[in-house]
């Protein structure tokens, strides 16, 4: 297949609008660093609001065309096959995710190779949204419902996943029957351009998926666009209240994939091997870089010194490295901002009184010292109200705090303004789903960690989001509902009374 995927090789890029791709119209470019090595990756367009313009154009000119026309079986057919041309392409796809964002390449080839799995469940969706016959009261009038897509959606994406969640996005977006304009981080923007030519190449229509990059300034302008109907965002909490309320402001909906500060519940029945593995991978997996870090682990005090020391152990044994390498465990942090946002809240949370049980310096790597490395940091001895109790860090860093019984730790659990996932580790069915019950997050997790799936809901309590990806329920954030009434019967209505 010739499609930009299979070459893997290029470092420069143009936005794509309408199956072409085309520079700026500024002309600008931006350029993204390699964070292993810490030099320069390549050159991305940096787009204004006239290249976000031409995008939302070719995505309104896609949706009353050539998508508009095709039945909702061959859109999902069309769906299905991106999947599996995807698929053939996850090595090319996660090494460009890899070399920008500096995550493991062996985690971005699971994801490059399992989005297919949403691609044929989405695809599959695609022909079974239906509309209703409504048993109306008045039986000569027919009334029903039809299901139609919202219009071109504006999905903006972080770096941390880039292909999951750009596809996450679009797979029911696009089978609800909408176009879409993508704006990827400008972090990790290549593999945008992968998901481009490989839909092109399977046939979805020209402009069905347009892809500008830039940082704040473009998303902001595809947020503004009056031409986009919903904007799909994940991200930071910040950017997240920021875009709600300019998307709000002209009444355009949004669905917001937000931060957490997770808890992660060490009860003193749990199966100590598997709490040990899963609080680690809870926040050192992708050195700390997802949303669903479990940031905050809380043990019962009968199990705490003997579950830190190990905890401390397996963290000091955690090996840094080229993200590349299959022995390496944590590859760098993404960006230098990154790296000293890492640095500050360590500071911040030492002048908060917390001590301090390993890492929290910048590390070392032999052989690739320019490389934004950061060591797995434990804290304990935090207290609720301090700064790195409350606030996201993003990177590899635990609070440890002990406990003593189920009230307390379920009221420490809940108390935070974000409320993305939680995880408990205990034997008792019991406790088990009445914490499952009672903490505020969007997921919960019981003897696991750090599990998703294109058949479950996924989205954030409070502050960590609005809206549901994933599962039959993601599709229904793309649709409107129209009720269509019509009379079967003769009567001549009476002007001035309302029909009800
Ligand atoms: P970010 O908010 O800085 O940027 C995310 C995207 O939004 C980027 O494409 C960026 O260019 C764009 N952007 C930033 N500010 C904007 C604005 N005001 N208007 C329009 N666009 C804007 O986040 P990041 O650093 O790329 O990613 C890390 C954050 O994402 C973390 O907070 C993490 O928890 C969150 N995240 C959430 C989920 C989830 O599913 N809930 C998944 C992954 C990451």
């Amino acid at each position: 297949m010739s499609t930009t995927a299979s070459t893997g090789q290029r470092h420069s890029y143009g936005n794509y609008i309408d199956g072409k791709e085309t520079a700026s119209q500024s002309g600008e470019v931006f350029v993204s660093i390699n964070p292993t090595t810490g030099r320069p990756w390549g050159t991305f367009s940096q787009s204004g609001a006239t290249d976000v313009d031409h995008a939302v154009n070719a995505a309104q000119a896609a949706l009353k065309g050539p998508w508009g026309r095709l039945s909702p079986s061959a859109k999902g057919r069309l769906l299905i096959a991106w999947g599996e041309a995807i698929a053939e392409n996850a090595q090319a796809i996660a090494m460009h995710e890899t070399e920008q964002n500096g995550k493991l390449l062996t985690e971005m080839q699971a994801q490059a190779k399992i989005v297919k799995d949403w691609l044929f469940y989405f695809g599959g969706l695609a022909d079974k949204v239906e509309g209703r016959v409504i048993p109306l009261e008045r039986a000569s009038v027919l009334n029903y419902t039809l299901r139609e897509p919202l219009g071109v959606i504006g999905v903006i994406v972080p770096w941390n996943s880039p292909t999951l969640i750009s596809i996450m996005s679009m797979a029911p977006a696009l089978a609800a029957g909408n176009t879409v304009v993508l704006k990827p981080s400008e972090i990790t923007s290549a593999s945008a351009f992968d998901l481009a030519a490989l839909a092109e190449s399977v046939g979805i229509p020209a402009g069905v998926i347009n892809v500008v990059t830039g940082a704040r300034e473009t998303g902001d302008a595809l947020v503004s666009h009056p031409g986009v109907a919903k904007i799909v965002f994940t991200g930071s909490e910040q950017a997240g209240r920021s875009i709600a309320a300019k998307a709000g402001g002209r009444l355009a909906a949004c669905t917001l994939e937000l931060g957490g500060k997770s808890a992660n519940i060490v009860f003193d029945d749990a199966r100590l091997d598997q709490a040990e593995a899963g609080v680690l991978a809870g926040i050192f997996a992708a050195a700390g870089q997802t949303c669903i870090a479990g940031s905050r682990a809380y043990v019962h005090r009968k199990i705490y010194d003997q579950f830190v020391d190990r905890i401390v152990r397996r963290a000091k044994q955690i090996k840094l490295g080229d993200p590349r390498l299959p022995a390496t465990q944590m590859g760098p942090v993404a960006t230098r901002a990154q790296l000293d946002k890492d640095l500050t809240m360590v500071a911040q949370a030492l002048e908060d009184g917390a001590q301090i049980l390993c890492g929290g310096k910048r590390a070392e790597v032999a052989g690739l010292e320019d490389g934004l490395f950061f060591e797995p940091t434990i804290f304990h001895e935090t207290k609720p109200g301090d700064r790195i109790m409350n606030e996201e860090v993003f990177g590899p860093v635990l609070c440890i705090t002990p406990f003593d019984d189920d009230e307390e730790v379920l009221a420490l659990a809940n108390g935070t303004r974000f409320g993305l996932a939680a995880g408990m580790w205990t034997c008792s069915l019991q406790r088990a789903h009445s914490f499952a019950k009672r903490l505020e997050a969007g997921t919960v997790w019981i003897n696991m960690y750090r599990a998703l799936a294109f058949n479950s809901p996924f989205g954030g309590y409070k502050a960590s989001g609005l809206g549901r990806v994933n599962g039959a329920e993601a599709i229904e954030q793309y649709l409107q509902t129209k009720s269509v009434w019509c009379e079967l019967g003769s009567e001549v209505q009476d002007p001035f009374v309302l029909r009800l």
